[in-house]
């Protein structure tokens, strides 16, 4: 089945149901379908075949959307590239991918004919405005063209390349096919959030990732696709248009988005009653901020923990179960819940053989959701895909009732002293502090542990705290030897353009001249001093 029959039986079903809502820019279902039909048709008649890759680079708007059921309707393979990448990162996708076609914002043409050179693979750019050397988006909508319908496709048919976020190299391409999707789309209704026609599910986070992909199960339901218009995050006008629009669900966030939600927010000011769902993953929401905002928000928050490997759709927590478990007050709130419907999952030690309840390894799972392999890279697939379970690079462990505690990637362990220390255990003690703004937790090299625990603090203005405060208190509720030895205060931490704070980036600068830590390595044990510690 083509995923793109999930439109097709909404534009039947409420033609003049609103799908696609972004500032001004109303479509119906109808148009949607009709649109997207075009855009197939046009990439075809620009010599795009079956089978071939047309990449999009854009800010959220409907026309990612529209090229991604484009693409399906042609039979065509989307690569959504994060819209925040440098150009030069943009054009290493589109060249590893092979793509014969970029639909990219005005905002780039600058960078990407700076860099000219790189993107020669390309058969044609088309740009959302006109610019020189591009088509304009226009050309992908002329009705001569347009597909009557959508081809036909075989389950295994890749419809879309996902490329992870690469912080422990290049990016690799993950795989999908349409059963793939086609699951991934009916767990997210059965398991997550049940979305039902005409609802206003809205997007405030990039649609080339995790918030793109929850479109998919709201375009089955015939929901409304609402697109947040504002150039970046800004908590007040994200609750005024919650109010606005009487948003039921908001697709996905990442956790540094609630908290900011949080830090902005003033009960009574706007009326925030019309949301059911507040969807968030891609990294870890810490216990105490969770409880915050449930507190703040209501019994809204839906957990997923997935990757690209095996998209939004490993383990999740329900509204429900988040709701149970804090009236319980059971530390289970602070997991990343259990096993999705038609998943399996369990946790394994390094020669890969299951793990009993407790006890940490790496998180491996199964399924229809779950990748064929990457795209042009054997290697990475047998690797990934050992014994045919797909090999997350996530340390965790479930307990008894199968809820899944997810301690770090494997790679962000610290071992000091002969001791595993998994950095969110600290960082979930530092975020108690209430002098703590944002933390981040990992190992640096020292001459007597091998690694030594290290902390990067973000302190609230005006607070005084110093390294000995931050050290005490962390001895109140931890174990010595996971206390972190030393403190560096700074005044914000880099995240990643999908909202994940980049612990490798910071740790990397402590691990100059040391091979084993640079870019994800592990292993090497070095013989140099802790830099810049205060
Ligand atoms: P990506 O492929 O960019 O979606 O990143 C996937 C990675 O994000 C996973 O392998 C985890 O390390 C992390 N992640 C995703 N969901 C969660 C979650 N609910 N809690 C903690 N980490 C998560």
């Amino acid at each position: 089945m083509n995923t793109f029959a999930f439109l097709e039986k909404s534009a039947r079903q409420r033609p003049d149901g609103l799908a696609l809502l972004h500032g001004e820019e109303r479509r119906t279902y109808r148009e949607f379908h009709d649109r997207a039909l075009a855009v197939g048709g046009n990439l075809r008649a620009l010599g795009c075949a079956p089978g071939d890759r047309v990449a999009f680079c854009l800010a959220n708007s409907p026309r990612i959307l529209e090229v991604i059921y484009g693409c399906f309707a042609a039979g065509l393979i989307v690569v959504p590239v994060n819209a925040r990448l440098h150009p030069r990162e943009m054009a290493w996708i589109i060249e590893n991918a092979g793509a014969k076609l970029l639909v990219h914002g005005a905002e780039y043409d600058e960078g990407i004919r700076a860099n000219a050179g790189l993107f020669g693979g390309l058969a044609h750019r088309v740009c959302t405005d006109p610019v020189e050397g591009a088509l304009g988006f226009e050309a992908l909508l002329d009705p001569a063209h347009a597909l009557p319908c959508a081809d036909d496709a075989a389950p295994e048919d890749l419809c879309w390349l996902f490329y992870t976020s690469g912080t422990t190299g290049k990016p690799k391409g993950a795989m999908w096919n349409h059963r793939m999707v086609a699951r991934v789309i009916m767990n997210y209704l059965a398991d997550l959030h049940n979305i039902q026609p005409g609802e206003m599910v809205l997007h405030c986070a990039p649609m080339s990732h995790g918030s793109g992909i929850v479109a998919l199960p709201a375009v089955a339901r015939g929901a409304t696709n609402a697109i947040y218009d504002s150039p970046s995050f800004d908590p007040e006008s994200l609750f005024a248009t919650v109010e606005q629009l009487k948003v039921s669900h908001v697709a996905f966030m990442a956790p540094t988005q609630i908290i900011k939600l949080l830090e902005d927010f003033v009960p009574g000011r706007h009326d925030l009653s019309s949301l059911k769902a507040i969807c968030y993953g891609g990294a870890p929401i810490y216990v105490d901020q969770l409880k915050q905002a449930m507190a703040a928000f209501g019994p809204i928050f839906v957990q997923l923990y997935g990757q690209g490997e095996a998209p939004i759709t490993i383990t999740g927590l329900s509204a429900a179960a988040h709701t149970a478990l804090l009236a319980a007050d059971d530390p289970r709130i602070g997991s990343a819940g259990q096993v999705r419907t038609d998943v399996e999952a369990h946790c394994v030690d390094q020669n890969d053989q299951p793990l009993p309840p407790g006890q940490p390894g790496e998180v491996v799972t199964r399924g229809d959701v779950v990748m064929p392999g990457y795209w042009n890279n054997p290697e990475a697939t047998a690797e990934a895909l050992r014994g045919g379970w797909l090999h997350t690079g996530d340390i965790g462990f479930f307990d008894d009732q199968g809820f899944l505690f997810l301690l770090d990637r494997a790679k962000d362990m610290v071992i000091s002293g002969g001791n595993n220390i998994y950095p969110r255990e600290v960082e979930e003690v530092l975020i108690l502090h209430p002098q703590i703004a944002e933390c981040v937790v990992f190992g640096i090299p020292d001459d007597y542990w091998g690694e030594a625990v290290h902390a990067v603090v973000v302190a609230r203005p005006g607070s005084g705290l110093t390294a000995p405060d931050v050290i005490a208190f962390c001895g109140e509720h931890l174990a010595g030897y996971k206390k972190p030895k030393a403190v560096d205060f700074v005044d914000a931490l880099p995240v990643s353009g999908y909202g994940k704070v980049l612990r490798r980036e910071v740790r990397d600068a402590y691990w100059q001249g040391h091979d084993g830590r640079i870019g994800g390595g592990s292993g090497a044990r070095s013989a140099a001093k802790p830099v810049a510690t205060i």
